[in-house]
């Protein structure tokens, strides 16, 4: 089959057209489990964004007048070809980005769950009204989409965070205008064309694939009305302040060091295994992987033993291959920068219970790093505060749940955090003072479902509404109140 995505040099997709970029700078995409190459980026120049933004914004006129039931049934004959197209979508996510397939074919599931709750769009559009304010008044509240939306997604979820955005966007009336990551830019052309394929009208969804010059563009488009961003805490910030000063909506959804409880009385074995998958699964390239575990009690020890068992059977590989879990980081850089991060760890005192250097990838070939596990880590060390964003966890050791809440709170991200215990009590405690947006209870990753906002707090989030659930409805719409006496 030929589509835009096996041809080497990636296209924007604008007006339902393939169009070349005219930015001259070039990256290539390589596969991170082999380094082979699998497609170029041209990175889109602020002129490309403005093609897609005056072609998003004529669709506009046409889309936000078409009904509501009817934006939804394109969006259900979507669900139906993600469906018949989710082995391929998931291979297309392991080959680019390195999470195994497993991983993969899960995240198409969540993308396909985004779509599902978009669908709904007819009784998430409904306004609400009050007949008597007054005597013979009333009082009503109407909602419309807010116009061309850009959205700026990260290399880590090449289809979840993209669907995030664009399918409640588009279903709620807006027409979009993406730039997704230039490291992994693949996934989201088989989206578009998928959606094309759905019956989307020319120009609702554009892509535009690019870095800082073609986020600049979106940032500073007078005609882009609200922007969503998912990606790195220092980029949040600065896309949530220029934007914000640009006079658009925006929400940023940034970076986390997320904090996992294990009490005494926890299933230690149910623990470990959660604790494995969200430490090590997709290479800890999560924002809500568990970089840190904080022990309460003499539990220390009996768990670790277990923890270290497990990761030492962890199998590491291409992610394309049968029964392997851990694959490889996205770059060479981002490996460099991991290594670093291990070095850091032992100077700061650290103690190095697992070195995931040791362990080699497939043929020498690859950004691999093995699961690496640090005992005795304090707070304040930067092994503890960073977020390292790779198979790197580390464990700090403290006598009661509350010194492990304080530990917690003290970071100044806030995504989520877990704990794993069977007392009533102590998760009541838990649920009360940790300082994140997100909880889990005896389980390894706690990211909420399409129809709940994605709610991280402080660092970890810039803005109002969060992603997905009614919050996402209530960002991609404005409301008009209406007050008669007839
Ligand atoms: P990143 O910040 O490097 O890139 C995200 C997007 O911003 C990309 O499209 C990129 O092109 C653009 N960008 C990067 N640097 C820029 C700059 N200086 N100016 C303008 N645009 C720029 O993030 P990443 O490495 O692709 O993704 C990983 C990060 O995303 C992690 O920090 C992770 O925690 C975060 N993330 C957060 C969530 C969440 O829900 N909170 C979900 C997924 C990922």
């Amino acid at each position: 089959m030929t589509t835009s995505t096996n041809v080497s040099m990636l296209k924007n997709f604008i007006g339902g057209q393939w169009v070349e970029a005219t930015g001259s700078e070039r990256l290539p995409v390589p596969n991170p489990a082999t380094g082979e190459l699998l497609a170029g980026v041209v990175l889109s120049s602020k002129d490309d964004v403005d093609n897609a933004v005056k072609t998003a914004k004529k669709a506009f006129k046409t889309w936000c007048k078409t009904s509501v039931p009817k934006r939804a049934r394109i969006l259900f004959r979507y669900q139906q070809l993600l469906v018949e197209h989710w082995d391929e979508l998931a291979r297309l996510i392991t080959m680019e980005n390195g999470k195994s397939y497993t991983e993969a074919y899960g995240e198409v599931q969540r993308g396909i769950e985004c779509v599902e709750f978009a669908a709904g769009a007819p009784t998430l559009m409904m306004g609400t009204q009050l007949p008597d304010i007054a005597t013979d008044m009333e009082s009503g509240m109407y909602r419309y989409p807010v116009g061309v939306v850009g959205g700026i997604t990260p290399f880590n979820f090449p289809m979840m965070v993209p669907c995030w955005m664009f399918p409640l966007a588009i279903a709620c009336g807006n027409t979009f205008v993406m730039k997704p990551s230039e490291r992994t830019p693949l996934c989201a052309n088989r989206l578009a064309e998928l959606l094309q394929e759905a019956g989307l009208p020319d120009g609702v969804l554009n892509i535009v694939h690019g870095a800082h010059d073609a986020v600049n563009g979106i940032l500073e488009h007078p005609d882009i009305k609200a922007v969503s961003f998912v990606g790195s805490q220092p980029v949040a910030e600065y896309i949530y302040k220029i934007a914000a000063a640009n006079g658009k909506r925006v929400q940023a959804l940034a970076g986390a060091k997320n904090h996992t409880i294990v009490m005494p009385d926890a299933d230690l074995d149910d623990a470990v295994k959660g604790i494995i998958g969200a430490a090590f699964g997709s290479a800890g390239e999560r924002c809500m992987a568990c970089s840190v575990v904080v022990t309460v009690g003499d539990v220390a020890d009996e768990f670790i033993t277990k923890l270290v068992d497990a990761a030492n059977r962890i199998t590491m590989g291409n992610g394309m291959d049968d029964d392997v879990f851990l694959g490889p980081v996205i770059r060479d850089s981002h490996k460099e920068r991991t290594l670093s991060y291990i070095e850091t760890g032992e100077k700061e005192g650290a103690i190095l219970i697992r070195d995931g250097r040791k362990d080699q990838g497939v043929n020498g070939e690859g950004y691999f790093v093995g699961p690496t596990i640090f005992d005795g880590v304090k707070p304040g060390m930067k092994i503890w505060q960073d977020e390292i964003f790779a198979p790197v966890l580390s464990i700090v050791r403290v006598d009661t749940l509350d010194e492990a809440i304080d530990v917690a709170n003290q970071s100044e991200f806030a995504n989520g955090a877990c704990m794993y215990t069977d007392s009533a009590k102590a998760i009541r405690q838990f649920r009360e003072e940790i300082d994140a947006g997100m909880l889990g209870i005896n389980v390894g990753v706690p990211a909420p479902m399409a129809f709940f906002p994605f709610s991280g707090w402080k660092k970890s989030f810039y803005g109002d509404l969060h992603a997905n659930g009614r919050d996402g409805v209530e960002f991609y719409t404005r409301r008009k109140m209406l007050t008669g006496r007839y």
